[in-house]
């Protein structure tokens, strides 16, 4: 059979490998870390367990769709519950809001705590669904740039409908023509961190995202984040795919426009097709670099998304009135994206986003503690003095929780360990720390991201986070499915 070699165990790595498998080739993935998973992955500290990157689990059925690929019932391997409310949300002003999951109860829930009418959040996510509906085939789910897709009837209506997916405004102005509630604005605003970009710049078009929260709904992992890796590399297993730890791919081989294989610190590797799930900046600046005409240099220089700063807090109590996701907004959104993005620094009061897993899975704290997952959105790095910073936003952090909590956080604080963009950039290989590939900051990101297929090395594909058809867990596993279905 033919031989595939993936780069990167990250969660694209391990879904192309499946459906290579599944497609009859021998697959091998070789991976830097002694672990898989690569941003999706975890750890323990004094009897607290940690998801280290991603919280929110969306979309589960494109990971469902893998078992199925491979004649598996998905519920042997991995689990998972809905969650309501999705989230819940803390305002500077005092007012909290539930986001259920039932758009109707939503609605209610807008018009009680804001006053903003119920009807105007239905056609909200009206517009949502729309815009979903006209997107979904031609940017997600396949190759953007293939002739072929183009030549499809249904991508070509898509295409004429171009400017009925609101691309020409931000993602705020179109917002604030729905909702005179600035709380509401700021609601819907939020929805562009979940690809690192900022909702002032962003085209509008991604205003498609609280219909994929709300429609598709959000879930949990039974064994949470981490089962997906642990469920997917135990099918990979099932299916023959071979993984080798602390293998760092140093090199793409190539004679001439064809790829031959890899070079990792065991020698030459041989194989006939390459993937490359590492960050595709790196993928040319390091597995490519004695190859500068291959490089395409206007997509390496595109804007990176934002980067995070996260504290993991083993915490000794336990707060009735959190749940699983908590957002603490910001009083003053417009300020803290324009420290994020113009002056590349952070906001003395940044939103904070607190992920508690121990509220569905008990075991993740000891009894009557909870593991606090505390992130702000910070900007990618570019040689920032992080450790200045992360002492300043450490204080403000806890200064807003205490405060919109009515409780002394830090004399709480079990243990505490630190992720900040240097580390996203060491430990994954994400150039600058970014933790979605290139921003979605301008109407033509979409078509601007790297292709799945090289167009100039035969044998060549790219999967995960930072190519076609973008960060997060969904669209990761949606670069490997693009993948499979364009080698032979
Ligand atoms: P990565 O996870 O980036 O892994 C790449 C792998 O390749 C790594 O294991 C790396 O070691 C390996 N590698 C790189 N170079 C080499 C080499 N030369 N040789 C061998 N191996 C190599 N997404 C969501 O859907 N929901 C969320 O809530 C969410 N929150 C996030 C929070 C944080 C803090 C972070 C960091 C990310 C978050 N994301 C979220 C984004 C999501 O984690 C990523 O989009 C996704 O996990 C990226 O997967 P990937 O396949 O691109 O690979």
């Amino acid at each position: 059979s033919k031989k595939a070699l993936i780069v990167g165990a990250g969660i694209a790595g391990i879904a192309a490998a499946i459906r290579l498998a599944v497609k009859g080739y021998s697959v091998e993935v070789y991976e830097a870390n002694n672990y898989p998973g690569g941003k999706l992955n975890q750890f323990e500290q004094d009897g607290y367990r940690f998801d280290a990157g991603p919280s929110l689990f969306t979309m589960p059925q494109y990971v469902d769709e893998l078992f199925e690929l491979a004649g598996k019932k998905p519920s042997d391997y991995f689990g998972y519950q809905k969650l309501d409310p999705v989230c819940k949300y803390f305002y500077e002003d005092g007012t909290h809001l539930n986001a259920y999951a039932d758009a109707g109860k939503f609605g209610n829930e807008i018009q009680t705590q804001t006053g903003e009418l119920a009807i105007a959040v239905k056609r909200y996510l009206e517009n949502s669904s729309r815009i979903y509906s006209i997107t979904n085939h031609v940017f997600l789910e396949r190759s953007l740039h293939l002739l072929k897709t183009y030549l499809r009837w249904d991508t070509f209506k898509s295409i004429l409908r171009f400017g009925k997916i609101d691309a020409f405004r931000s993602m705020h102005n179109a917002n604030q023509s729905f909702f005179k509630d600035k709380r509401v604005v700021q609601f819907f605003d939020r929805y562009a961190t979940y690809n690192g970009s900022n909702p002032y710049a962003a085209p509008a078009t991604l205003n498609v995202i609280p219909h994929l929260e709300q429609h598709f709904g959000a879930y949990f992992p039974e064994g949470g984040m981490h089962s997906i890796t642990s469920a997917l590399v135990r099918l990979a297993g099932s299916l023959g795919v071979k993984f080798h730890y602390n293998s760092p791919v140093a090199e793409i081989v190539l004679r001439e426009k064809k790829v031959k294989g890899i070079r990792t610190n065991a020698g030459i590797i041989g194989g006939d097709l390459v993937i490359s799930n590492m960050d595709i900046w790196f993928t040319y600046n390091k597995l490519l670099s004695t190859y500068p005409k291959f490089h395409p240099q206007k997509i390496l220089s595109q804007e990176r998304s934002s980067s995070a700063l996260i504290f993991y807090w083993g915490i000794r109590h336990q707060f009735k009135e959190l749940d699983l996701h908590n957002i603490f907004f910001s009083a003053d959104y417009e300020a803290e994206f324009d420290h994020i993005w113009r002056q590349k620094d952070i906001y003395h009061d940044p939103t904070i986003y607190l992920n508690i897993s121990s509220k569905y899975k008990s075991d993740d704290a000891p009894e009557g503690c909870e593991n606090w997952f505390v992130m702000i959105n910070v900007p990618a790095n570019a040689g920032q003095d992080w450790d200045a910073l992360i002492v300043d936003a450490r204080k403000n952090i806890l200064n807003k929780l205490s405060r919109l909590l009515g409780k002394d956080i830090s004399p709480l604080t079990a243990n505490e360990n630190i992720l900040d963009p240097r580390s996203i950039e060491s430990r994954t290989s994400s150039y600058q720390g970014s933790l979605y590939g290139t921003s979605s900051n301008s109407q033509f990101a979409a078509f601007l991201r790297h292709a799945n297929k090289s167009s100039k090395v035969k044998g060549l594909y790219f999967c995960g986070g930072s190519v076609h058809p973008g960060g997060g867990i969904p669209l990761c596993l949606l670069s490997a499915k693009i993948v499979s279905s364009l080698v032979d």
